[in-house]
């Protein structure tokens, strides 16, 4: 099972996604909300 354990390294390793704003790391729940933190999406609409 040596190819499911590098799968599974390869997902554990992703990189964090980040704000496109502020740069603050993000939940991956929040993803429906494009490349923005709710902090910024909510700024953005001013
Ligand atoms: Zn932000």
């Amino acid at each position: 099972m040596k190819m499911l354990h590098n799968v599974l390294e390869f997902f554990k390793n992703l990189p964090a996604k980040n704000c496109s704003e502020c740069g603050q790391q993000m939940d991956e729940q929040h993803e429906c909300y494009g490349n923005k933190c709710d902090k910024c999406m909510g700024i953005s609409e001013l």
